[in-house]
């Protein structure tokens, strides 16, 4: 029998020793503000075993975490039809990146980067009254609670800001790919970016791929079995954008980064785990976060391979 605490406060350790190089995002200027040298972890077996360890408990920016949670929404909402509008593949350029869209004519690569969840997003204007509460809504049934919020200076800071993905949309919508006002869709694409939300309540979340589309908090069937395979092998081979093929060569794990320094993973039928740690590597991924799955996996060998 593992003992899952000590291997925690092992992981925490050995990644707290070395002195990883990277930054905090700063392209959203309130991100920048956030203390580099945090890091938290939390592992949630299916069976409701939880192991946490460092500042599991301190929220942070999702950013682009969100894109999972909203692609599973769309999926809800159309079905299959998503695929329509957005590809499986993943696209070996930078999350931000719109030289594809040229070629591919405004279809997105995939979900996960900045054009595909921008897309995701024009889905859920159109089918949803409430888009923003509706979210939030889901958000909360995921979690069983009302606890989780948006910041609203976080979502401020990129709206002022988000010069490129303005862009995107518009060049997006040049192809017809778009079906509402390109600044109707970054207003709730920026939305969705600015949750605040602990290791704990994303690993909490992430039960709904770890228990194939149940939401953890009553069992109640979200999506089907067939839809969360879907998600989670999006994840494993786009989730973060030109370094997934490295993500699963060191950790093997369906997972999503976010530029706030988070990161979510499953292994389906087993855990879910969140890590957090803001210093990001040169593509965009937490550099520690990345170190301490590794290691995880590595030791545990829990991964999908
Ligand atoms: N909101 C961020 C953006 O659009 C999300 C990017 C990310 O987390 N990789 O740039």
């Amino acid at each position: 029998m593992e003992d899952y605490n000590r291997i925690l406060d092992d992981i925490l350790h050995t990644v707290n020793s070395v002195d990883t190089p990277g930054n905090v995002a700063s392209y959203i200027p309130e991100l920048a503000k956030i203390d580099p040298f945090k890091f938290g972890v939390s592992l949630q077996f299916v069976n409701g075993e939880t192991y946490n360890a460092g500042d599991y408990d301190e929220r942070f920016s999702i950013q682009s975490i969100s894109k999972v949670f909203t692609l599973s929404m769309a999926i809800q909402c159309i079905g299959d039809k998503v695929w329509d509008r957005v590809d499986v593949e993943p696209s070996g350029d930078p999350f931000n990146s719109l030289v594809q869209l040229e070629h591919e004519e405004g279809i997105p690569r995939n979900p996960f980067i900045n054009s595909g969840a921008i897309v995701i997003c024009d889905i859920l204007l159109s089918e949803l009254e409430n888009p923003k509460d509706d979210y939030l809504q889901f958000m909360h049934d995921l979690q069983g609670s009302d606890k989780i919020q948006y910041n609203e200076e976080v979502f401020k800071s990129e709206k002022s800001m988000g010069y490129r993905n303005v862009a995107m949309a518009n060049f997006i919508k040049s192809f017809k790919n778009i079906h509402n006002k390109p600044e109707d869709v970054l207003d709730f694409y920026f939305y969705t970016c600015s949750l605040d939300m602990s290791c704990v309540e994303l690993a909490w979340c992430f039960q709904l791929f770890a228990q194939h589309g149940k939401c953890a908090p009553d069992g109640t069937l979200f999506l089907e079995p067939n839809q969360i395979k879907r998600i989670n092998a999006l994840m494993l081979t786009c989730g973060f954008y030109d370094e997934s093929g490295e993500f699963a060569f060191r950790v093997g794990l369906p997972g999503k980064s976010g530029v706030g320094g988070g990161i979510a993973a499953v292994l389906p039928g087993e855990f879910s785990i969140a890590v957090w740690s803001p210093k990001l590597n040169e593509k965009g991924n937490s550099a520690k976060g990345m170190h301490a799955l590794e290691l995880f996996t590595t030791h545990t060998e829990k991964s999908i391979f």
